[in-house]
């Protein structure tokens, strides 16, 4: 039979069904990376000279890649929260496509070659 030699493709879904249910789970997917800083501001009298405890911020810095260029840009407390959890989303999204990657490479490879001629 002609179907019996198709890549099994129930058989990866069924494999990989928890991959993609961590995928469907995820909201916010971004790359790049995130510093978090405070600063010293020069002047003379103001406390963050010598106290490393009242230097300024945090201030959050977002850097990634976009269209070949990287970007900087200044972002919020809040904004950073939500922008590591994205990081991390898109950390899990690569490792889970080398998994499902991985086996769909062994599905299709562990197929029977199509007998010659017929
Ligand atoms: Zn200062």
């Amino acid at each position: 039979m002609r179907g019996s030699r198709q890549p099994n493709r129930r058989r990866v879904r069924q494999r990989t069904q928890e991959l993609r249910g961590a995928i469907d789970g995820m909201d916010y997917l971004a790359s790049g990376t995130l510093h978090t800083r405070t600063k010293v501001c020069g002047r003379k009298n103001c406390r963050c000279a010598d106290d490393p405890d009242a230097r300024h911020g945090p201030y959050h810095e977002w850097t990634r890649r976009q269209h070949g260029r990287l970007v900087h840009s200044v972002i919020t407390t809040e904004q950073a929260q939500l922008i590591a959890r994205a990081i991390a989303n898109y950390r899990e999204v690569k490792t889970l496509l080398v998994l499902w990657e991985c086996e769909t490479a062994a599905e299709i490879l562990s197929r029977p070659p199509a007998p010659k001629g017929g």
